[in-house]
């Protein structure tokens, strides 16, 4: 059984293509938001109960985030132990930075936290189109990646994040095994005046360039790309970690 969650929403286009993708591999059972939730990470509901509203068969919107969602399919819904979690399609990139933000990539995280081998999936929007969408070109590539993990498995604790060019399927160039890619967005607010003369901000920046960018996620993507991206939650810094050896701390 696959487990299927996202952080766009249970209505949303992309988790629909996902269990189109995947049905002719084994049984779907989808856990998702009752509505878009996108850019909360791994945020959790503990100040309130939650609730899961049915929506057919072996499928479940619930009043929460990504990862309660994870939370509540896994220790409660969930008939079985899942083969995999799936989470997507997210309906935009999640390459480099991005994966601190996602509650796509949160979400199969926490997948991972309790033992379910995970892989988040993500289609860039096009600038200045953000509705036109190349989802039948995922079909393909999400039952190779599904199957193939199957066949060999993943380390515990690490999912794969996969990211697919938004291009017709005879565009697709291939698929790169790459990195996270290190570049930081820069810091962009945007301030205007409401009706009643009140400021008000949206943030927001823009992806600063990188160096090697064809070996990350984000350079190969934008050359046409299958980005696929083993990931974890475990962020040490092993390198400070020696240099903080030499300073002189004390108890
Ligand atoms: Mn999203």
């Amino acid at each position: 059984m696959f487990f299927l969650t996202n952080d766009d929403g249970i209505y949303a286009a992309g988790i629909a293509h996902l269990a189109e993708a995947v049905e002719p591999l084994g049984a779907v059972f989808v856990v998702a938001p009752d509505r878009e939730r996108s850019n909360i990470s791994m945020a959790i509901t503990i100040d309130r109960p939650l609730r899961a509203h049915q929506h057919g068969e072996n499928r479940y919107a619930v009043d929460g985030t990504p990862v309660d969602c994870v939370d509540l399919a896994i220790g409660e819904l969930l008939p079985e132990t899942p083969a995999l979690c799936l989470s997507g399609i997210n309906m935009g990139q999640n390459l480099g930075h991005d994966v601190l933000f996602s509650g796509t990539i949160a979400a199969a995280r926490k997948a991972t936290f309790l033992g379910v081998p995970s892989i988040a999936f993500s289609m860039p929007w096009i600038t200045g189109q953000r509705d036109k969408w190349h989802m039948d070109t995922a079909g393909d590539i999400v039952r190779n990646v599904v199957q193939e993990t199957l066949r060999h498995g993943l380390p515990e604790g690490v999912l794969l994040n996969v990211n697919i060019p938004n291009v017709p399927a005879a565009e697709v160039r291939g698929v790169r095994i790459v990195r996270q890619d290190p570049a930081p967005y820069d810091s962009h607010v945007l301030t205007r005046e409401d009706k009643w003369g009140a400021p008000y901000y949206w943030i927001g920046g823009k992806r600063l360039d990188a160096p090697n960018r064809e070996q990350t996620d984000f350079g190969v993507v934008l050359d046409g790309y299958v980005s696929i991206t083993p990931l974890h939650a475990d962020l040490t810094h092993d390198e400070t970690m020696e240099h903080l050896g030499a300073w002189d701390l004390r108890a």
